[in-house]
């Protein structure tokens, strides 16, 4: 029997949420009926109504081994009975100490050596950009304006700084709005005239892959461009690994695939296997040794939240990355980017479907417009598939457990849609 009542948690939703994202006129809207997820077992999620559906987009790109998988679940609730949460401003837990040490040695030795925590991906790119302006500060720099990719998506925080509380940032810099200069591609970084070059303080990307773009693959090489400019150019390399890190491109980071490394990385959405929000910005033991000089005037990171280092979810990413070892996630994950691309083929038949675009083991399909590209997502749910469009761009990204016949009742379900929205023949 089905112990929730859908209608009276829909009207609650509509009384007392606000979404994120979301036209909430739309929503509120009385023939609108959101889902209610309630449940989820590996690959699958499943609705307060019973219905049971394919995790398409891995629970916006977090999860990576599944639901409720019990190695997870085991290490979270071991953590639960020791604490769940203690202040990790001027203490430390075993859970962050243990996590932080084995994220350092997924990298060469000596390379990326230092763990800054904070909460989700925007927090730990903010992390990352007030690092970089107080590195070159430190070093007596003029350094600090950023280069940015256009499309790019690094997350939506920004105001909270700049609204006050200077006392709280003594020695922060002096505009929260960091100068940006966008670029389209690699070849315009050449453009940048020399005198605004010696400005750059680091350079951002999303390595291999835009994924809120669109999933719009950079062009090879792009990556090692950018080492070489930053490197000629005494600017730092900042590589948001926010999606594609853990396995999502099919190397466990992105950045591995053009043999590059970054002065700074930042992790976040699968780093917990999807379960809880953690945020990791990962420095280079050059740039931390700045902020450690005797010498250094105000070297402190003045930065952190108050559930920095929370131990459940240090837990639960510690259980996420052994995962990666006990299950030989990578290696299983390839037939699968395999099966993937086969089974993406075999929608380019319709007239509605633009272009295909994959990166290991997330694809988007881009069809004729964004109204389309919605309807057909919605359409998807009916034959046992959530996921959600990026604009006109519909996205697949299923948690990496997904079984071989599950994979292809996803690519089904995306085939129905198409016939039944867009009234091609199948
Ligand atoms: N960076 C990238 C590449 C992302 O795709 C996202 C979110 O989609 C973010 C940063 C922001 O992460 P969060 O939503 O966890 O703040």
């Amino acid at each position: 029997m089905n112990e929730w009542n859908t209608p009276e948690l829909i009207a609650a939703d509509k009384k007392y949420i606000w979404h994120p994202f979301t036209r909430m006129d739309k929503w509120c809207a009385p023939d609108h009926e959101p889902l209610v997820l309630v449940e989820g077992h590996g690959a699958l999620l499943r609705d307060s109504e019973g219905r049971e559906y394919i995790d398409g987009n891995s629970s916006i790109w977090t999860n990576i081994h599944g639901h409720n998988h019990p190695a997870i679940n085991a290490a979270i609730r071991h953590q639960l009975e020791l604490v769940a949460h203690t202040s990790f401003l001027g203490f430390s837990n075993p859970a962050a100490i243990e996590l932080a040490r084995e994220i350092v040695a997924l990298f060469p030795q000596d390379t990326l050596t230092r763990v800054f925590y904070s909460d989700d991906g925007s927090t730990g790119i903010e992390v990352a950009l007030r690092i970089a302006d107080q590195y070159w500060r430190l070093k007596n720099s003029r350094k600090n304006e950023f280069v940015a990719f256009e499309n790019g998506y690094h997350g939506d925080t920004a105001g909270a700084a700049s609204l006050g509380a200077a006392v709280m940032f003594r020695n922060g810099p002096t505009t929260w709005k960091f100068p940006v200069t966008r670029i389209a591609a690699l070849a315009e970084l050449e453009k940048i005239p020399a005198a605004q070059a010696k400005k750059i303080a680091a350079v951002v990307i999303e390595p291999l892959v835009q994924g809120a773009a669109g999933i719009k693959l950079w062009p090879s090489g792009t990556l090692q461009g950018l080492r070489r400019w930053c490197d000629h150019n005494e600017a730092l390399l900042i590589a948001d690994e926010v999606l594609t890190g853990f396995g999502r491109t099919g190397t466990m980071f992105a950045s591995e695939q053009e043999n590059v490394l970054p002065d700074i990385m930042i992790l976040a959405k699968g780093l917990t296997g999807g379960y809880l929000a953690l945020a990791i910005t990962l420095v280079t033991e050059q740039i931390f040794s700045v902020f450690c000089r005797r010498s250094a005037k105000s070297a402190t990171l003045f930065y952190g939240h108050s559930y920095t280092g929370n131990a459940l979810a240090c837990a639960g990413a510690r259980a996420s990355l052994a995962i990666f070892k006990t299950d030989n996630v990578l290696e299983a994950l390839k037939p699968k980017i395999k099966q993937l691309g086969l089974g993406l083929d075999s929608l380019r038949r319709f007239s509605c479907v633009k272009e295909i675009r994959q990166c290991g083991f997330m694809a988007g399909l881009a069809v004729e417009n964004q109204e389309l590209a919605a309807r057909i997502c919605v359409a998807a749910r009916k034959f046992g598939l959530l996921t959600r469009p990026i604009r006109e761009v519909v996205v697949l990204m299923p948690p990496f457990c997904i079984s071989a016949s599950q994979l292809n009742q996803a690519i089904d379900a995306i085939t129905n849609a198409i016939v039944e929205v867009c009234q091609e023949p199948a």
